[in-house]
């Protein structure tokens, strides 16, 4: 219930809404309950006589809540009405009555679900930027390829889930109950005895189709799993049809799949046995419980003791039949609650994920670089062994320095500790003597530009691409940028220009112009310090050349560390740092390391092969 409350939060002036809703509800019920309760007089003046030709009985002397003094005040009128009008200017008048109160009934009924479904869509606008709002804010290790997928599916699955069961449990489980006792009390009122007699009965007859439905759903289940399996060995077969033609394997594979095909036949055998018999069941059951109660009823209508008169029974009847779709509404609306709680539940736990690395209090807004960027015996490990091994390194200001080495060395690991992607597992980065976790976050940010070898581009045009998360960018400085990275004539040549469209992460461009978007993004933000993770090892020669032009237009005046496979695009560094295993293992100028003849000489020796 705490989580429902939370979910509801969600939904600004909730309380006040959800007030307005009851309202709404119990209004639209007794207007529905009194448009019911009117086939009973009208029943009364197509059956008895005694209407027309009686005497007006008399006001109650008392006035009191009871059965009997509404009765008696209710036929006063009523039969006093008859008298003067004629019956068949009642049954008008009647009929005139339901209309009007079915309408009133509706028009609330609408306006309850209107407030309900208001509710709901604040809910999921709300709780969707929420989420949104909360992941963005989390530090990069939080996001690997394996949450990735959970994270999308949370946003939507698990959305729409909780989207669907905040309207359905306003509306069955907040609203139903109040039908059922107005219903209910209706009933009691008529005949406590028959509604008494009738509540025994319900249980066992509710009982027996609860059970049908539970197993049924959890055939459901296993039906789906043995679906997903199946699409599963789909996506293999087809995906590795060299492989399996090749290995004469097309045997195997429809085995497998037969045999899944075959435990997917039976589960759903068993959920048709099951479904089809349902309706049929609860149809024969309910018209025994109506046999049972109409003989039962029918015996107190017929003992003649005015204790059930035939009008009564008949508008009993009319009420209990309308009971039982709230009763299932309600029942209904439990499950789709729990579901939608389990589901917030789920959502929840990624709202409250505090982030890694965040602003301490009092952070420093750095507005410049001044000196240098110090690596003080850091090491690193993402999970258990240690990614970088107790490094020192400083790097002055306008100084480039490249990290070279075999793959997964720990270059990416080093370069992503600059911008605070991740914080040293041991010792300190620091930058103009100061350890970077006092500095604000994003003021350090704004310090650096990242190109890396995949240039993260969005759905959007070439220009919003390159004022990426800058506001107010003039034109003629988005042009001067692009000129800059050797992107400009390309640009010239698409569709629409600046304004083309880049489609899905810029896959309507070759790789190597995305990189110099990428690159043309860097200037534009002009920052002190660039990071370079293998910018160019991904392009052909004639691109990788733009490319590296491009990017010594952007190193020019700049602090820069690149991260490199192709040695030669680095000779020109101030210092080479070669790493191997989370350790530094060689340092110094391109010349003193060919002379050192160590790692560094034999990588560039194989790359000239
Ligand atoms: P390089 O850039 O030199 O190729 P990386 O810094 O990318 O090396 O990786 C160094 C090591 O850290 C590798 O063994 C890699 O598997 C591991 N690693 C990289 N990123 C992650 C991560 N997000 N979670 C766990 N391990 C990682």
């Amino acid at each position: 219930m705490k989580i429902y409350f939370r979910i509801l939060q969600y939904a600004p002036g909730y309380a006040a809404r959800i007030l307005k809703f009851f309202i709404y509800a119990i209004l639209g019920v007794v207007f529905s309950a009194g448009y019911l309760a009117l086939t009973m007089p009208m029943l009364k003046v197509l059956f008895n006589d005694s209407v027309v030709n009686a005497s007006v009985p008399p006001l109650p002397e008392t006035f009191e809540l009871s059965k009997t003094v509404a009765e008696q005040t209710f036929n006063h009128y009523f039969i006093g009405f008859v008298q003067q009008y004629g019956p068949h200017n009642t049954l008008l008048v009647i009929c005139v009555g339901i209309v009007v109160l079915i309408i009133i009934g509706n028009t609330l009924r609408y306006l309850e679900r209107l407030t309900a479904s208001r509710i709901k869509v604040d809910v999921v606008k709300n709780m969707r930027m929420d989420i949104f709002s909360k992941v963005s804010s989390l530090d990069i290790g939080y996001f690997n390829n394996q949450r990735k997928g959970d994270l999308m599916s949370r946003f939507t699955n698990d959305m729409s889930e909780v989207e669907g069961s905040v309207a359905n449990s306003l509306k069955s489980v907040l609203k139903e109950p109040i039908t059922l006792i107005v219903y209910l009390t209706v009933l009691f009122t008529i005949s406590y005895k028959l509604t008494l007699f009738t509540l025994i009965l319900l249980p066992v007859t509710g009982g027996l189709v609860a059970e049908i439905i539970k197993r049924l759903k959890r055939k459901a289940k296993q039906s789906q799993e043995s679906m997903g399996r199946i699409v599963n060995i789909l996506d293999e077969t087809f995906g590795g049809m060299r492989v399996i033609k090749a290995f004469n394997a097309r045997n195997f594979i429809l085995k497998k799949i037969d045999d899944e095909t075959s435990y997917h036949r039976k589960v759903n055998l068993s959920i048709a046995r099951k479904n089809e018999l349902s309706s049929p069941l609860s149809e024969v059951l309910g018209v025994i419980i109506v046999a049972i109660i109409l003989y039962y009823g029918g015996n107190l209508v017929l003992g003649g003791s005015g204790e059930l008169e035939p009008q009564e029974f008949m508008g009993f009847l009319v009420f209990y039949a309308s009971m039982i779709q709230p009763a299932k509404n309600f029942s209904n609306g439990i499950t789709s609650l729990q579901k939608g709680t389990v589901a917030a539940d789920r959502i929840f736990r990624i709202i409250d994920t505090e982030p890694a690395i965040k602003n301490k209090e009092g952070a420093i807004v750095l507005s410049e670089f001044k000196d240098c960027i110090e690596f003080r015996q850091v090491s690193f490990t993402y999970g258990t062994d240690p990614v970088l091994k107790n490094i020192n390194l400083k790097i002055e200001r306008g100084k480039t320095v490249a990290l070279v080495g075999p793959s997964g060395g720990g270059k990416s690991t080093l370069a992503d500790l600059v911008p605070r992607f991740y914080d040293p597992t041991q010792g300190a980065v620091l930058l103009d003597g100061i350890g970077l976790p006092e500095y604000d976050i994003e003021s350090l940010r704004r310090l650096m530009g990242v190109v890396t070898q995949e240039s993260i581009l969005f759905n959007d045009s070439i220009f919003n691409n390159i004022a990426f998360g800058m506001e107010h960018v003039k034109e003629e400085d988005v042009i001067h940028a692009a000129r800059v990275a050797n992107a400009h004539d390309f640009i010239m040549q698409t569709e629409h220009g600046y304004q083309t469209y880049i489609g899905d992460r810029g896959s309507k461009l070759s790789g190597g112009q995305r990189q110099r978007l990428a690159i043309a993004r860097a200037v534009l933000k002009n920052p002190p310090i660039l990071i370079l993770d293998e910018a160019t090892s991904a392009l052909d020669s004639e691109s990788e050349r733009l490319v590296q032009d491009a990017l010594t237009n952007l190193m020019k005046n700049r602090t820069s560390i690149v991260i490199a496979h192709r040695l030669s695009t680095i000779q020109h560094a101030d210092e080479i740092v070669v790493l191997q295993d989370g350790h530094i293992v060689e340092r110094g100028t391109h010349a003193v390391l060919v002379q050192q003849n160590g790692l560094y000489k034999k990588l560039s020796e194989i790359q000239k092969a």
